[in-house]
């Protein structure tokens, strides 16, 4: 069994060796827009840290499962890694600016503001989403992580970089570094792993078997998280300012959080437009 899983392991990191080299060659077509997408999304560092991480420890990303208790009926999780002391859930967040946040607060600033949920409550809807996937026996091992790029300066509750926490705010950089030391420091605590390999397998399958591929489903929770996103700032459309297409709350709070945009929307096609 771990033989075959090795070998999955394998192909899949050949596949993504194939991927880079597309990438390469599509980079050497249109070498900035690629380099800009990767870091709007703000995902490439991350899957450079999350290939960082132990061989034993698995992670998924970009899960989209049901959960009635979002508005959408869905809940979209970033990242999950699975390591033998506990299940991490990670929101990245790409905002550019002063994050200023309080444990007790509901709703964040970024400088001064533009209004976020805090990410916390926003990941602890993700969790739950999670856990009811779940046997019972796994339900008390998750921790909490937001990721910010290195564009962000923290002004938040200093526990939130407290590595007892289960609540642990990170820099995109800093990610693997953080899992590692949570793990160490479950470690010492626990002295036998939480999770065996067995149990990272189980977890693994489950989350990968509620994960919604159906383009049709990722396209309509899109359009619900436009249409009633982020309330706070409804003032504010969510279409691009040049060609009216909607653009998804993650493109919206960075274009608004980024100072080069000047206040205005606009999507990928239009980033890029010298103003
Ligand atoms: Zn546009």
């Amino acid at each position: 069994m771990l033989l075959f899983l090795n070998f999955l392991k394998k192909k899949k990191n050949e596949e993504k060796a194939k991927e880079a080299d597309a990438t390469t060659i599509e980079s050497k077509r249109d070498n900035k827009q690629v380099a800009t997408r990767k870091g709007e999304i703000g995902e490439y560092k991350i899957d450079i840290q999350l290939d960082q991480l132990p061989k034993d420890y698995r992670y998924l990303s970009d899960l989209l499962v049901k959960n009635p208790k979002a508005k959408s009926g869905y809940s979209q999780i970033d990242h999950v890694v699975l390591t033998p002391y506990g299940i991490f859930v990670i929101e990245t967040k790409n905002y550019q600016g002063t994050i200023y946040g309080g444990n007790d607060q509901k709703t964040w600033l970024v400088n001064g503001k533009f209004k976020m949920m805090n990410p916390f409550v926003q990941n602890y809807g993700h969790i739950k989403a999670l856990t009811a996937l779940l046997d019972k026996k796994y339900h008390d091992l998750f921790i909490s992580m937001v990721s910010f790029t290195k564009r962000c300066t923290f002004k938040v509750d200093l526990d939130y970089r407290k590595i007892a926490s289960n609540e642990i705010i990170v820099y995109d950089i800093e990610l693997s570094e953080f899992i590692f030391r949570k793990v160490s420091v479950l470690r010492i605590q626990h002295k036998e792993p939480l999770l065996t390999n067995v149990d990272i397998t189980t977890i693994y399958n489950s989350f990968s078997n509620a994960n919604i591929t159906d383009s049709s489903v990722r396209e309509y929770h899109r359009r619900a998280l436009n249409t009633n996103s982020s309330k706070e700032n409804a003032n504010l459309s969510s279409i691009c300012s040049i060609c009216n297409k909607p653009v998804s709350d993650k493109v919206k709070a960075y274009c608004l959080t980024n100072k080069k945009f000047k206040g205005k929307i606009y999507c990928y096609d239009h980033q890029n437009i010298k103003r």
